[in-house]
Order: C-alpha cells, then structure tokens, then sequence
C-alpha cells in the first residue's frame, strides 16, 4: 500500500480562497475590512519570519494588518496596555502576540488580557473553555482547527472512529484530542510518560502526533490503512551542513502502512497560518453581528 499524500498547501490555498471571498462580501456589505494586529516581543529570527509571513497572508486576503514589534526590554506592563488599546480599538478584530515571550513576561497574564473575542490564537481561557463545551462562536487554536481540516480531507465522517494524539501541550496537542471528541471520534491523548506507545498507535485508526521528536512514531507502529498527521516540525542541520525540516513520523516508513499521511514540511504548517485568517474574518463577523444586534 502507498498511502495518499494529504496535500496541506493545496487545502490551505483553498481556506485562503474561501476567506478572500468571505473578506469580500464582508467589506461590500459596507464594513471596512477586517483588521489583525500581530505584536513581536524580542529579536527572535524564527519568530520574525513567522510574523512576516502572517502580514503577507493576511494582506493578500484583503484584510488590513498592523504590526508591532516591542524591542526584548520590553516590561509585561508595557506589553499588557498595547494589548489593553487594541483590545479598545474597533478597527482590530484579532490579536495575535507571537510567542515565545520573553521570560520575565507572563504568557498566560497575556493570553488571559487578549479580549476572547479578538482572541484569533484561541488560547484565552474564555475561548478554551468554549472549544472545550463545542460552544458556537468559539475561537479555536488555528493548528487543531486546520488538522481538523486535513482530517476532513479524508473522511467525511470521523463519528466512532479510534483517535490517538501523541502530545499533550495547550497549543497542540489538548485542543486537537478536545476538536476529535467533538465530532465523536473514541479519543486517547498520549504524552512523554505514556506507556507502550507503540501498541496504543497501533489502534488508532487517526493518528495526530505533536510532540517535537523527529521521527518517534516508526512505519510499523501504524494501523495499515490510518490517517497520519504529522504535526512535528524540526530544523536538523545534516553533517554537510545542510538544514531540513522533519516531522515526528519517520515517513518514508508510514507511507507504505497508512492510507493517508500529511508530509513535512507542507502538510499541517500552511494550514496553522490559513485558520488564523478563517479566525480573524469570524471575529469581525462576530463583531458586526454583535453591533448590529437590537439592545
Ligand atoms: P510541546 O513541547 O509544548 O509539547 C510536546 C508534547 O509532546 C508534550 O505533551 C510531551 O509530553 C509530548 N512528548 C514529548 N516527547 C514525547 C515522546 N517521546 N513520546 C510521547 N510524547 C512525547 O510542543 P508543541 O508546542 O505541542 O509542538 C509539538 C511539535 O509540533 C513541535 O515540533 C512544534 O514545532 C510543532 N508545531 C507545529 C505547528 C504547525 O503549524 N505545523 C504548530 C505548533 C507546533
């Protein structure tokens, strides 16, 4: 068996069109366009890249992006009352701060002052809770929402199928398992302490693995015909001094076991970008919404 490859840059180009066009009918219904707002705290190379990228997209979807980016002496005070304006400002309908913060900055202080409802990370507490319920309206974290996505690329319906996600972090790897129950998958969430990982993946009919260790989950560890996410993504520098990008899945191994694989890179990562847009254009519809409801 070869098993499909779940093109994530194709799926991710189409969230982009859908956008775009949800952007437009948004802005000649007579709004201006959606705005978001992306705050850089510190010099991180990485993480400079990651917010040029979210300015690109976002302005090549039609919505208006400002970004700032505070210098690492940045105090929590100062980073909190930016938050706290754009929080006020009615031309900014989402707000992302990009992390890692620096450590004298309280990241869940932060996440916590973001108004949940421009919250397009979907990491305040509000919005987790909100996924948690499957409360319509939520914001949800954008990499979960565009495994989601993948996953649907599959199957149609996913209701009473075996789900195993290997990770367990906020960001990750407790929103996906939350996303899987939703839609009534039978889910397991494993972690660095789990036992006998091997067996558990191998009854997993999804296999969703978050965890940053390239290549943990080995060809023969799949259930042959599952769907295999791969969330990972590692820079490694080989002995000639060349960089790539590895997943947690040794693929050229999983490929001939499962009957859907996503690659690294251009499986999960240009989708994580593209439901930060879908979330960004629901927050003004919210918005909107809200303001044109009768008091
Ligand atoms: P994290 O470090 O916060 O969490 C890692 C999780 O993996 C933890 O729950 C840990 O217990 C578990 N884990 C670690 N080693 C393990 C092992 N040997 N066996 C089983 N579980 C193990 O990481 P994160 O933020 O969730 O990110 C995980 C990976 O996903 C990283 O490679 C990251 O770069 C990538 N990532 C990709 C995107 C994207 O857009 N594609 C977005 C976020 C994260």
């Amino acid at each position: 068996m070869t098993a499909r490859i779940i093109d994530g840059k194709a799926i991710a180009a189409e969230v982009r069109a859908e956008v775009a066009a949800g952007v437009a009918a948004f802005v000649a219904d007579g709004s201006p366009p959606p705005g978001l707002a992306v705050v850089l705290v510190g010099d991180d190379p990485a993480s400079h890249v990651y917010v040029a990228n979210k300015v690109r997209q976002t302005e090549a979807v039609g919505m208006t992006s400002r970004r700032y980016m505070l210098g690492a002496e940045t105090t929590e005070r100062q980073l909190l009352d930016l938050v706290e304006r754009l929080n006020a400002d009615p031309h900014v309908h989402g707000i992302l701060v990009q992390f890692p913060l620096p450590p004298e900055i309280d990241t869940v202080k932060v996440v916590s002052t973001i108004s949940a409802a421009k919250d397009v990370d979907g990491f305040n507490p509000l919005n987790v809770g909100r996924t948690a319920t499957g409360m319509k309206g939520a914001l949800t974290p954008c990499t979960p929402l565009g495994v989601m996505r993948l996953i649907h690329s599959v199957h149609a319906d996913i209701a009473g199928l075996g789900a195993l996600v290997v990770g367990a972090s906020n960001v990750v790897g407790r929103p996906m398992a939350r996303l899987l129950l939703q839609e009534q998958c039978t889910v397991s969430v494993a972690h660095v302490l789990t036992t006998d990982l091997e067996r558990r993946c191998r009854d997993a009919d999804i296999l969703v693995v978050a965890t940053g260790v390239p290549g943990l989950i080995r060809g023969d560890w799949i259930k042959p015909g599952a769907t295999v996410i791969d969330v990972g993504i590692t820079r490694i520098t080989s002995s000639s001094g060349t960089e790539r990008l590895v997943g947690d899945v040794a693929f050229d191994e999983a490929i001939h076991v499962a009957g859907a694989i996503t690659p690294v890179p251009g499986g999960v990562g240009p989708m994580t970008i593209a439901c930060l847009l879908a979330n960004t254009l629901s927050a003004a519809q919210a918005a909107k919404e809200e303001a044109c409801a009768p008091a």
